[in-house]
């Protein structure tokens, strides 16, 4: 049997009474060998429920008996047994024990002492007094009056039941503090979820906000500034996706823990709070800067602190950061909006060329209202329709005919200034409207392909962008096809570019939606092939018909044999592929002739023509007809010998 099993298995009992014959009665009636036949089922019961079916006796309750005839030495005998942590299940108090206090009064006081044990009041007749122990003395059920004089066999079956019941309540007691130990568990944990980052254990973003707020109240008694530092891992998914996520995670606690030792106040008297802000970046604010030239050092500190180089794996790695920061009082008061202001710094750092530390201003400020309002405009612009495609002509090289054309988008404003879609394309994602922006182009697209076969008869193949966000859009293929059935467009003739990146950013999620595209006549074509990595094995697992060489190898073409022969790769890798391969950005007669002596099959770019909107591409269309080889679908356009005039 274990200690602690013992203790709670002993039936300690106090009995106080001033004369000794009745404390002799009480020795007899709760000794071990006492042998009137009375049922102590009770007790036995409990403990078989409690601990099991092994018992300490073979049935028989046993007692261990103090008795005090005073009723202060009885008091004093209750705070010794808590204090030897071996406290009573029941006290017998008598309730007159001249000349020392009362049974009431003792009870008073043991009560205070001990909130569980089981008072027994022992009298000779009710009094008054007796009538209000339970609301004198609570709680209610563990205070009971016991009338004198009593049968041995009543006391020792009082002892017994208040003994079980004591330890019943001890047991729930021991639950109740082991569930209110796991809520306080759970809660730390919640907290620690909620407000620190798991990968790091460093204070999260919620977290830093608020302790930028108590650094601020508490700077306004004590000179100097809180300064932000936010701080990106530039190329940081590189790491992860060269060297595994693993590493990539090694290295983010590396990052944590060096910042905290170099500038956090748990090691430094001066030091600040260290925390991590998102995937790759980390904050450090540091209360108490008294200078600019102090903001600068804890820029720099922060930085040098970051590009010393990690030994991850086994290898050195050398970091480079961007980093922007901003201060209380200067870009205000409140420390979201301090946040705010080193994260629009953070955010130039970034985009600047040479990552320079850049410090917050208030024209940063007004960018970011520019942008507000730019996206305001533009969500304007796709409702109204100033959103138009252009249309860029491709050419097969074989037959010198019109093969298809590229749609590319254009933000026609009221004044008829033209935006281009890499201004406007990432501010629709960035508003999550660029699923709207999508149905827009290929509406418009399908509206002229419908009017080109109605009016010309033409059926020219047009190539539309689509980006990574949209073939995370589960409506996509839907989309497409009812867009497509209201304008009754044969299928065919659409075909949907998607860079190599945007492709090799979730393969998984790309895979099916092409295919379902596919399957329903819709064309894949890989844009800006060459640009990304992908492997040839899963290239071969799309369902995929165009490559589309990028632009830079096209521009370095005439620079030297070695890029001629990458371009000659690629078109021996399409074939191969039974892929047709297109060669965009062709500028110059020198590039089409190589390209062409490369069987390269289409080009496209300014040599042919530039991007124009629908009439204009209707008439350039018109324009080669006079060489009488145009032909759509029944008629070619023979645009070989009339693009040296656009
Ligand atoms: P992209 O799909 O690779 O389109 C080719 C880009 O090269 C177009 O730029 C085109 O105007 C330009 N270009 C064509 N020929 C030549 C040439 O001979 N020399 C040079 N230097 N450039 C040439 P644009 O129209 O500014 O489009 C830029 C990119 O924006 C496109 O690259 C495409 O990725 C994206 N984009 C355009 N429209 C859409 C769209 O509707 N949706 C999506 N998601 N992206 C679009
Ligand atoms: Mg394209
Ligand atoms: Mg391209």
């Amino acid at each position: 049997m274990t200690k602690q099993k013992e203790k709670l298995v002993s039936n300690r009992v106090l009995v106080c009474d001033d004369e000794e014959l009745l404390l002799d009665e009480y020795r007899r009636c709760l000794s071990a060998d006492y042998t009137a036949d009375v049922a102590t089922t009770t007790l036995t019961d409990l403990e078989k429920v409690l601990f099991g079916e092994e018992t300490n006796d073979g049935g028989a309750v046993t007692f261990d008996l103090d008795t005090r005839t005073q009723g202060e030495d009885a008091v004093e005998a209750v705070a010794a047994a808590i204090a030897q942590d071996s406290p009573y299940a029941i006290v017998f108090l008598d309730i007159r024990m001249p000349p020392g206090i009362d049974g009431i009064e003792a009870a008073r006081r043991i009560r205070k002492l001990d909130p569980n044990i089981n008072i027994v009041i022992v009298s000779g007749s009710i009094g008054p007094e007796l009538e209000k122990l339970d609301t004198e003395i609570p709680p209610a059920d563990k205070v009971f009056f016991f009338k004198k004089p009593f049968h041995t066999v009543e006391c020792r079956q009082l002892a017994a039941a208040l003994c079980g019941k004591w330890h019943a309540d001890m047991a729930l007691r021991r639950v109740n503090e082991d569930l209110e130990r796991r809520v306080a568990e759970r809660t730390q944990l919640l907290q620690q979820l909620a407000y620190y980052d798991q990968v790091t254990r460093l204070p999260n973003q919620r977290l830093l906000v608020d302790e930028l707020q108590g650094l601020i109240e508490q700077s306004e008694e004590s000179p100097g500034d809180t300064v932000v530092v936010l701080v990106d891992i530039n190329h940081f998914s590189f790491i992860n996706e060269t060297m595994g996520y693993d590493a990539g995670t090694e290295l983010l606690r590396s990052i944590g823990s060096r910042l905290n030792r170099v500038l956090g106040r748990e090691h430094n008297r001066n030091g600040g709070i260290i925390g991590r802000v998102g995937g790759d970046q980390f904050a450090v604010l540091m209360p108490g800067i008294e200078s600019d030239t102090g903001i600068r050092d804890v820029a720099e500190k922060v930085r040098q602190t970051v590009e010393e180089p990690f030994l991850i794996d086994g290898r050195d790695l050398f970091l480079k950061t961007s980093i922007g920061v901003a201060w209380h009082p200067v870009h205000g008061r409140e420390s979201k909006l301090i946040f705010r202001c080193a994260e629009a710094a953070l955010h130039r750092s970034l985009r600047s060329p040479d990552h320079a530390i850049t410090y917050y201003h208030s024209e940063m400020r007004y960018r970011a209202q520019h942008k507000f309002d730019l996206q305001a405009e533009f969500r304007t612009a796709l409702e109204e329709g100033q959103i138009k495609a252009f249309y860029q002509p491709q050419q097969s090289l074989r037959t010198g005919e019109l093969a298809g054309v590229e749609a590319l988008a254009r933000w026609i404003r009221p004044d008829g200034n033209i935006v281009p879609p890499t201004d406007f394309i990432p501010l629709s994602e960035e508003m999550g409207i660029s699923d709207k922006l999508f149905e827009a182009i290929l509406r418009d697209v399908c509206s002229e392909v419908a009017a080109w076969r109605t009016t010309r008869d033409w059926q020219i193949p047009v190539s539309v962008n689509i980006s990574a966000h949209q073939l995370r859009n589960a409506d996509l293929v839907s989309m497409v096809k009812q867009i497509l059935l209201q304008q009754s467009i044969d299928q065919k003739l659409i075909n949907l570019e998607l860079t190599e990146t945007a492709l090799l950013e979730d393969l998984t999620a790309a895979r099916p939606v092409l295919s379902d595209l596919n399957a329903y006549g819709v064309g894949i074509h890989i844009d800006d092939f060459g640009t990304g990595y992908s492997s040839l094995n899963y290239l071969a697992q799309l369902p995929v018909q165009t490559l589309k060489i990028d632009q830079s190898f096209i521009s370095s073409l005439t620079e030297s044999e070695t890029n001629a022969r990458v371009v000659q790769a690629i078109i021996a890798l399409g074939r191969a592929m039974d892929l047709e391969v297109v060669a965009e950005g062709v500028e110059t007669d020198q590039q089409y002739s190589i390209l062409r002596r490369l069987e390269c099959d289409l080009v496209q770019g300014y040599f042919i023509a530039k991007p124009m909107p629908a009439d204009e591409f209707v008439r350039w269309c018109d324009g080669h007809e006079d060489t009488q080889s145009l032909k759509h679908g029944s008629s070619v356009v023979e645009i070989d010998k009339v693009r040296n005039n656009d």
